[in-house]
């Protein structure tokens, strides 16, 4: 018989304080939303789908829908994309993907992988798309879906042109799906308003709440192409009509993942009591007073003010300093934990839910001019500090 290995206590790998998580993602969690997450009920029956209907009704208010398709999933903000696609998408349905970096281009991936014709529009500039030029792609083809991310994680860019590109694609019946996965409830979106016909977002971005527990809200017009589809979809958990035989009807899909289930309804309730308004506001006074003080301590920022995102900051990264060694020192030093980047040489400061309070900017900021400093890179900590305080 193969032997058990010795015994390994987590307490042996995870730090006796925890890290302050200021990466890209997952975030800090509010302690009721952990409390939440260590509580295990019957995944069906009355007290689960009294829980399902609240989280739905909290999640409409938080995508700005009055659509009934809201669906949860057992997955991460991936999985949730991947129902997007897997659903909308059958051999010979034809989709635009506007990729600027790494998660946009996701979308294009699980495209192919379902028999989708699929074109990409790319930007490798760090510009976000504009009307225009999505406008010229859709006048070559008669496209089924376009794909639009509204915050491009990987590089901090925030793609502003996202209303006036989805009136475009409504008004050519064109569907589209948004990827709001780390702008969710961290600045406006209104799906209803905006037209939008498939929003997908995680749990551990703007939300607050643990990750593999994601979102998707479907239009009616989505829908009904979903209901009309032929082909079966190939993805036998991710069939939304499957899904919705859950999140509507309350039967039995596959065991829905209670904790997290309850973890995102607690989520959501702080996100319907502070107001979406208050919590843009949140998000946009400490990105602006963090991207202050990073400039000010003599750093630059990767992406210009006009499309920089707010809720993930990426810095240029100064010559001659190595990021793994850099982020590696705030953790031992500082407990204080930030993100590299997939290849380029930027670090990033998350800004989503939690992370947006003023002892954790504060914390953030000066463990990292510190250990920038440590490094030999001289900067102005005080000004970098007072800037943040102003
Ligand atoms: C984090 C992120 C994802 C992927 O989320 P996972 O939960 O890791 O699958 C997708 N899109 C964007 C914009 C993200 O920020």
């Amino acid at each position: 018989m193969i032997k058990p290995p010795k015994d390994l206590p987590l307490a042996d790998i995870i730090p006796d304080e925890p890290l302050l998580l200021m990466g890209a993602g997952p975030v800090p969690i509010p302690n009721v939303v952990s409390q939440a997450n260590g509580v295990v009920i019957n995944h069906l029956g009355d007290t689960m789908n009294q829980v399902i209907d609240r989280v739905k009704l909290m999640a409409a208010y938080t995508f700005q829908t009055k659509s009934e398709k809201i669906l949860g999933i057992s997955g991460p903000a991936s999985a949730a994309m991947e129902m997007a696609i897997t659903n909308l998408i059958w051999p010979g349905r034809k989709i635009l993907v506007l990729k600027m970096g790494t998660f946009s281009g996701r979308f294009a991936e699980m495209a192919a992988a379902v028999g989708g014709d699929v074109t990409i529009l790319e930007n490798k500039e760090f510009l976000p798309f504009t009307k225009e030029e999505v406008e010229i792609e859709l006048n070559k083809k008669d496209y089924d879906v376009i794909t639009i991310t509204q915050g491009e994680t990987s590089c901090g860019l925030k793609n502003i042109h996202l209303k006036e590109i989805a009136a475009l694609a409504h008004s050519k019946n064109v569907l589209s799906i948004v990827d709001a996965v780390c702008t969710l409830s961290t600045m406006e979106l209104a799906m209803d308003d905006w037209k939008l016909d498939v929003v997908v977002t995680g749990g551990q971005k703007g939300l607050s709440s643990i990750p593999g527990v994601s979102l998707i809200a479907f239009s009616e017009q989505a829908w009904e192409v979903i209901q009309r589809r032929e082909v079966p979809c190939p993805h036998w958990c991710l069939d939304a009509k499957r899904a919705h035989g859950f999140w509507q009807d309350k039967k039995y899909h596959y065991t829905a993942p209670v904790p997290g289930i309850l973890a995102l309804h607690e989520a959501l309730r702080l996100i319907c009591q502070e107001s979406l308004e208050e919590r843009f506001e949140r998000h946009l006074s400490s990105s602006k007073a963090l991207q202050k003080g990073v400039e000010s301590m003599g750093l630059e920022l990767f992406i210009p003010e006009e499309y920089r995102l707010n809720s993930v900051l990426a810095i240029k990264l100064p010559v001659g300093i190595d990021s793994h060694k850099l982020i590696d020192h705030m953790v031992k030093a500082y407990y204080v934990e930030i993100s590299g980047a997939f290849g380029l040489d930027i670090i990033r400061i998350g800004q989503m839910g939690q992370q947006c309070r003023p002892q954790n900017i504060i914390r953030a900021l000066y463990a990292l001019g510190m250990s920038f400093k440590l490094f030999g890179k001289n900067l102005d900590l005080a000004a970098g500090m007072a800037a943040l305080e102003q």
